[in-house]
């Protein structure tokens, strides 16, 4: 009996040499197959954008493991794949640094009116500099909000690379390791908020963490402070930021994600010159890009060959996504 060649679904462009280490052992159906119709008869898939519900799920009876392609999980059913004894695997080592050097990106980009002197030198309006007055991060006291992989590089970065203080806020996280990843451990949001002059989000996106920064949260920010924003859209209210941006209690906001992408085009950020925008790219740099398409396919190709998922083989760049505390349940 010949055996059936195990059959991978790779949502959206991937890294080649990904494809290539995939095609060595499986048959991988390409992206222009529509997910829906190829789901029954796959037995992994490598997830980048599309949203796998349990409905997806359920239809996908030979599915025996997923990859995302990075680390956020908020689009795929994870209560559902678990139930079905499917892991859902996560690349967590793949892009911790590009975002952590995007939050820097935006913290000067920020602080130092980068955009807006770009465009002062191409309109000719060099003399008008006076009007771009910045600010340092050397000595800025820093909030970062989860300090998971991603806020835990973040705070070594700011404490180490720039002279920041740094206050870190994660009820997970016993303060000794808050201490480990170079920030002082606030004991509440709000505290943390009230002392920082610049605030960094680096939380999953759950029932507990949406709208994290609402209202009265972006109240307690100090005035003329500054929020940086690469987790995941819904962490913070957008209205009520963008009334905080326009009361100037905010002094400014650099996003890479947001409650809608893209944005709609009359969103009111894009009227604002203190704002710095990206199109969520701050995993978006070749080595990130390259790391989390083999890491994901690496995954697979163990899971797939018999690998158990709750114990990777040494060495390995991927592992089951653990809910953790703060799943959303
Ligand atoms: P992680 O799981 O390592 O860290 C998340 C941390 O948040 C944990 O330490 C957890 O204890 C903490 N946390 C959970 N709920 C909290 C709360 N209510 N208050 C404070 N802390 C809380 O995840 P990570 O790899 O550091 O990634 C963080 C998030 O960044 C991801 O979930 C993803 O949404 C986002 N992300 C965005 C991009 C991008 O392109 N912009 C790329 C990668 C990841």
């Amino acid at each position: 009996m010949t055996s059936v060649a195990q059959r991978v679904y790779v949502d959206g462009p991937i890294h080649e040499e990904a494809l290539d280490l995939l095609r060595e052992t499986t048959e991988v159906v390409p992206e222009t197959f529509e997910m829906g119709s190829a789901l029954p008869g796959v037995h992994a898939v490598l997830l980048r954008t599309a949203s796998l519900d349990a409905e997806a799920i359920d239809r996908a009876r030979s599915l025996r493991v997923i990859a995302r392609h990075g680390v956020g999980v908020d689009n795929v059913a994870v209560e559902e794949a678990t139930r079905r004894g499917i892991p859902v695997l996560i690349t967590p080592q793949a892009n911790l640094r590009s975002v952590a050097e995007h939050v820097f990106a935006l913290a000067l980009a920020v602080s130092r009116n980068l955009i807006r002197a770009d465009r002062t030198v191409r309109d000719g309006r060099f003399a008008s500099r006076d009007r771009l007055m910045g600010r340092e991060l050397f000595g800025a006291t820093l909030g970062v909000i989860g300090l998971g992989r991603i806020g835990g590089e973040v705070a070594r970065m700011g404490a180490q690379g720039f002279g920041m203080r740094v206050l870190g806020y994660d009820p997970f996280l016993p303060p000794g390791q808050i201490r480990e990843r170079d920030a002082e451990p606030a004991q509440t949001l709000p505290g943390l908020l009230r002392a920082c002059d610049l605030v960094t989000l680096h939380v999953p996106l759950s029932r507990q963490t949406r709208g994290l920064l609402g209202r009265s949260e972006l109240a307690s920010m100090r005035s003329g402070s500054i929020l940086l924003q690469t987790s995941r859209g819904g962490v913070v209210d957008e209205g009520s930021l963008v009334d905080a941006l326009r009361s100037g209690h905010i002094a400014g906001a650099g996003i890479d994600v947001y409650e809608t992408e893209p944005p709609p085009q009359d969103h009111p950020f894009f009227c604002m010159e203190q704002v710095v925008l990206t199109p969520h790219t701050a995993a978006l740099t070749a080595q990130a890009m390259r790391h989390m398409a083999v890491d994901a396919a690496q995954g697979i190709l163990d899971v797939l060959g018999g690998s158990d998922p709750y114990d990777p083989p040494d060495g390995a760049r991927w592992q089951v996504f653990d809910p953790g505390p703060a799943a959303e349940g």
